[in-house]
C-alpha cells in the first residue's frame, strides 16, 4: 500500500508523495509529513556496513515512494541524483566531520535538490502541462536548484534573487546555466523576492494558466534525502564505538537536522542531536525550556543560517508529538556568537590543518560545548555543510588564510550571467511566466 502524507495542520486531506511535492505547502498552510515513518526493509540496518551510499539511499527512499516509482525507476533516480559522496573526516579523538559538500554547488544542498529534480522529472513525464518551478532565494538554494533541475524536460525554473545580496560564486553558479533556468535579478531584499513568489502561488488567475510548483526547503522531496547520509556514517566507520554517534547539526530552517530525526525514527540508532546556530538561537532557546518565540533574523557570518523562524521546527514538533521534553532530552542546542565561529575557524587549523567554513565551524563549536556534558563513548560527527571556498570572502580577512579557487569553479566565473532585470514588481514577474519566456 502506497504510504500517505498528512499535513502537520490536520486540516488537508491525505495525498501520495508526489502529491505532497508537487504542492509544497499543504493547502491549510502545514508541512507535509508521512502518516507513520516508514522502516526500511527487514536486514538493512544489519547489512549497513556494506553497503554504498545509493544503496542506503535506495533503501531508506523505497517505502516511501511505494506506488509512485519502481525498483528499477527508484535505482536510476538515486544513482542520477547522488553521482558524489559524502566523505567522513577523522579531524582527532572521537571527533568527525561529515563533509556534505561534494555535489556540484558545494553545499549540503545538492543532494534535497538533486533527487528532488529527479522525482520531479519522473512526474513531469506524465504530465501535459510544463511545470513551472519558482523559488526565491538568498543563495545556496538556488545555486543547488539550479543544478539540479538544469535541463530536465517539462521543468522550467524561475529563480529570483535580490540584486548585489548574492556572492559572486552564487551568482554565477545559478546565472549563467541558461536552457530551462530562468534567473531574475530583483531590485530588492530577499524578502521582496519571496512576496513575489507567493503572490504567484495565490493569484488564481494565473494558476489557471500555468502549472506552478515550489523547491523550497519545506518540500518533502528535499527533506527526504537528508535522512541518507546519517547512516552512512556508520557504514564509513572503521573502528567500533561503545554507544551510538551524537550528530551536531549546523542550522537555520532545521530541515538537515530534521532529516536526521527521520533517519532515527526510520531505526537508526543515534545517542543525540546537538542543534547548532548561530546568533538567531531560538530552537537552543527553547530547548533549554523557554517558550518558543521566533524573533527577526540577524545576519551572521554563516549566513544560510540566519533564521527567525525555522520552517522546520513545525514538523519537528510533530514528531514528537508535542512532548517537549522528550525533544530535550534527544536533542540538545547552542548557540554561537560571531567572535567564537572565527576563533573556531582559526584554532581548527592551527590544531588540526582543517579548514572549515563558517556554518561547519558554528556545528565544531557546539560539538565542543555538548562534550563537556558528556564526555565520550560514542563518535561525535559534525556535519559540514559548505565547502569553505563558497565563504572565502568571509574568512580570509578574520583568519588570514588564502583560500585557493578549485578549477572547476573557476570555470563559473567567467561564463557569461545572463539573468534578467526585475524591477517591474508582480506585473511583469507573472506577464514573464505566463509568456513561457525562456
Ligand atoms: C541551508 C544551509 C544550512 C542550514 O540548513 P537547514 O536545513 O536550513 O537547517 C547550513 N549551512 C549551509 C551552508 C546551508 O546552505
Amino acid at each position: 500500500m502506497a504510504l500517505k502524507f498528512l499535513s502537520t495542520s490536520a486540516r488537508s486531506a491525505p495525498v501520495s508523495f508526489f502529491e505532497a511535492m508537487i504542492q509544497g505547502l499543504a493547502p491549510d498552510g502545514g508541512l507535509y509529513m508521512p502518516s507513520k515513518i516508514p522502516a526500511p526493509a527487514k536486514g538493512f540496518w544489519e547489512a549497513l556496513p556494506k553497503l554504498s551510499f545509493t544503496e542506503i539511499a535506495y533503501n531508506l527512499a523505497r517505502p516511501w515512494l511505494s506506488g509512485e516509482l519502481s525498483d528499477a525507476q527508484l535505482t536510476l533516480a538515486v544513482e542520477d541524483a547522488f553521482h558524489f559522496e559524502p566523505e567522513l573526516v577523522h579531524l582527532h579523538s572521537n571527533q568527525f566531520v561529515l563533509e556534505l559538500f561534494h555535489g556540484p554547488t558545494l553545499a549540503f544542498k545538492d543532494f534535497g535538490a538533486r533527487f528532488m529534480a529527479r522525482l520531479f522529472s519522473e512526474v513531469a513525464d506524465r504530465k501535459e502541462k510544463t511545470v513551472h518551478i519558482l523559488v526565491a532565494t538568498s543563495g545556496d538554494t538556488g545555486s543547488a536548484v539550479a543544478h539540479g533541475f538544469y535541463k530536465v524536460p517539462g521543468v522550467k525554473v524561475f529563480l529570483l534573487y535580490p540584486k548585489g545580496k548574492v556572492s559572486k560564486l552564487q551568482e554565477m553558479q545559478m546565472t549563467t546555466l541558461g536552457e530551462n533556468i530562468t534567473t531574475l535579478e530583483v531590485e530588492g531584499v530577499f524578502d521582496d523576492c519571496q512576496a513575489l513568489v507567493k503572490r504567484a502561488f495565490t493569484d488564481p488567475e494565473l494558476n489557471s494558466i500555468v502549472e506552478l510548483s515550489s523547491a523550497n526547503s519545506i518540500n518533502i522531496a528535499r527533506l527526504l534525502p537528508q535522512s541518507f547520509y546519517y547512516p552512512f556514517v556508520i557504514a564509513r566507520l572503521s573502528e567500533p564505538f561503545q554507544t551510538p554517534p551524537v550528530f551536531s547539526v549546523p542550522s537555520g530552517n532545521f530541515g538537515n537536522l530534521t532529516g536526521g530525526l527521520l533517519a532515527n525514527m526510520m531505526g537508526m540508532p543515534i545517542r543525540r542531536f546537538i542543534a547548532s546556530t548561530n546568533r538567531n538561537d531560538v530552537i537552543p532557546r527553547f530547548l533549554r525550556g523557554e517558550k518558543y518565540s521566533p524573533a527577526p533574523s540577524v545576519q551572521t557570518p554563516s549566513n544560510a543560517m540566519d533564521v527567525g523562524n525555522p520552517s522546520n521546527f513545525e514538523r519537528i514538533l510533530h514528531l514528537f508529538e508535542g512532548d517537549n521534553e522528550k525533544l530535550r532530552e534527544r536533542m540538545w542546542g547552542y548557540a554561537c556568537s560571531d567572535q567564537e565561529t572565527f576563533n573556531t575557524i582559526r584554532s581548527l587549523i592551527q590544531n588540526h590543518g582543517y579548514l572549515a567554513c563558517p556554518h561547519t565551524a558554528v556545528g565544531l563549536w557546539g560539538a565542543a560545548q555538548y562534550q563537556k556534558s558528556d564526555p565520550s563513548g560514542y563518535p561525535l560527527v559534525t556535519l559540514a555543510t559548505a565547502h569553505p571556498v563558497k565563504f572565502r570572502d568571509v574568512i580570509e580577512p578574520e583568519t588570514g588564510v588564502k583560500i585557493p579557487v578549485p578549477e572547476r569553479l573557476e570555470r563559473w566565473l567567467v561564463k557569461e550571467k545572463k539573468s534578467l532585470p526585475l524591477n517591474g514588481g508582480y506585473e511583469q514577474f507573472s506577464e514573464l511566466l505566463r509568456s513561457g519566456l525562456e
